[in-house]
């Protein structure tokens, strides 16, 4: 079963105040009745003592006598209030006894309250017990009282509407409290649940292609601001992979348009007879098919390092190594060319994507070859910092003019034109060198000048 946050929320503040107001009124309860009943029992025997005060003041001590009036009066007030007295002097001599003063009331008496107690409190099983109690003044003994009471308590009709009223209250201000804590379980769960139902209307949009959606509500839960942070940061990588990707397309449309104009007025002026396809003019083609085709292979690999999600394969290999290695791949350009090739320096080891470290330096000498003239001069130096380690390649070669140097890392930015087309150049491959230097967490650098030779700079992080 699935619920909303929102209801399971509810739900669940409201069951926890449920059970807590649950447990405080039976608590309260037991311990209201508890306390009462204690009291009760206190009452009674503060009760007793005040029947054996006001007996003891209607003894005379100088006619050792007792007073029969008062005598009656008290015993009987007693007896109304649920007290069966007995008073006898020192000599055991009974001086009040309700019983044979009025069987009829006392047997009254403890049938009714039996009844009662029976009915108010069933567990209790309460019975009349009696006590014998010393009547003393002035701490001299005069008599003995025998008090029948019914024990352990008694519970009149109005200590009931008490306890009874005590525990309608405590009820009521249990319900009471129920309803305001799910009230607040209700504002509360809607107030976490909002940004979140906002924050899936955004990821909607988002889905559906409206990358400039954006959520700018702020909300004082942690985890859920951070959702929506990620949520926005989505957003805007999306984005920029769709500006990339706009871009590359358009870029790619306009470098493909020239190469596959030459190539269809050529083919078209040698069908039409009045170009004749001499072999220069097929090889002249040629070419441009290979240059077409480079550029494609240049433009995937771009493709796959600018996606962003350019997965690195990170194993420890050894800059020096590789350097050799792709040196001994451009071997023939480089004999051709009679250019003298040296690799110097420190063999140090790098965190980093083999194959793409490869394509790197490949990018670079392929670069330097074909931008060195004859007989000239490459050297790849390896050093380090304690931050860094480095790796250059320097040629004496034409060299970059001041106005091309911050474009040449640009995709399809090529420093001269006409001279590019010569050396096949597509204008992709140092693009290439700066994402994968990039997503390495390195930099990639240049200095240059015209006819000055270049020298280009990778720092890799230690
Ligand atoms: P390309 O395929 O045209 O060489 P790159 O992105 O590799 O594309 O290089 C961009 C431009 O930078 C080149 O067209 C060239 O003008 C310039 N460049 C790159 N490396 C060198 C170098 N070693 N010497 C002179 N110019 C260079």
């Amino acid at each position: 079963m699935k619920f909303k946050l929102k209801t399971k929320l509810s739900m669940t503040i409201a069951f926890v105040a449920l059970l807590t107001v649950f447990l405080i009124s039976v608590f309260s309860n037991v311990f209201v009745n508890r306390q009462f009943k204690g009291y009760k029992i206190s009452q009674s025997v503060q009760n007793a003592r005040e029947i054996i005060n006001s007996l003891s003041l209607q003894y005379s001590q100088s006619t050792k006598t007792w007073d029969a009036d008062f005598v009656h009066t008290i015993g009987m007030q007693a007896l109304s209030d649920g007290y069966i007295l007995k008073l006898k002097d020192n000599s055991g001599k009974v001086i009040w006894d309700a019983e044979t003063c009025d069987m009829t009331s006392c047997l009254q008496l403890v049938s009714r309250m039996t009844l009662e107690m029976k009915e108010r409190s069933p567990g209790m099983n309460g019975k009349f017990i009696s006590t014998a109690h010393e009547v003393t003044v002035n701490q001299v003994k005069i008599g003995e009282l025998e008090i029948k009471s019914f024990s352990p308590y008694y519970l009149s009709e109005s200590d009931l509407i008490f306890v009874k009223g005590l525990n309608t209250i405590l009820l009521g201000i249990g319900a009471i409290s129920l309803m305001i804590s799910i009230l607040i379980g209700i504002w509360f769960a809607r107030r976490l649940s909002d940004p979140i139902l906002k924050t899936i209307a955004v990821t909607k949009q988002i889905a559906g292609g409206n990358y400039s959606a954006n959520i700018s509500d702020k909300t004082n839960t942690l985890e859920v601001l951070e959702l929506m942070e990620s949520v926005n940061m989505l957003a805007e990588s999306l984005d920029k992979q769709e500006t990339i990707r706009k871009q590359l397309t358009a870029d790619v449309a306009h470098e493909l348009r020239t190469p596959l104009t030459t190539l269809q007025t050529h083919i078209e002026a040698m069908l039409e007879g009045v170009w004749e396809p001499t072999p220069e003019r097929l090889q002249s083609c040629h070419d441009e098919v290979i240059r077409l085709s480079r550029m494609v292979s240049d433009l995937d690999s771009l493709a796959k390092v600018e996606s962003g999600n350019m997965a690195l394969n990170l194993e420890k290999i050894n800059l020096y190594d590789i350097a050799k290695s792709v040196v001994l791949g451009f071997e023939t350009q480089i004999v051709d060319k009679m250019l003298d090739v040296s690799i110097e320096g420190k063999h140090p080891d790098i965190y980093a994507d083999k194959d793409r470290i490869h394509q790197v330096l490949v990018n670079l000498l392929s670069n330097a070859i074909k931008y060195t003239p004859d007989r000239g001069r490459i050297a790849i130096k390896l050093s380090e910092t304690n931050e860094n380690i480095i790796f250059s390649i320097k040629d004496n070669g034409i060299g970059i003019s001041e106005s091309d140097l911050p474009y040449i890392f640009e995709r399809f930015y090529r420093a001269d034109k006409s001279r590019n087309r010569m050396t096949g150049g597509s204008g992709i491959g140092l693009a290439i060198v700066k994402s994968i230097i990039t997503a390495h967490g390195g930099k990639v650098s240049v200095k240059s000048g015209l006819n000055e030779g270049s020298e280009f700079i990778l720092e890799f992080p230690r």
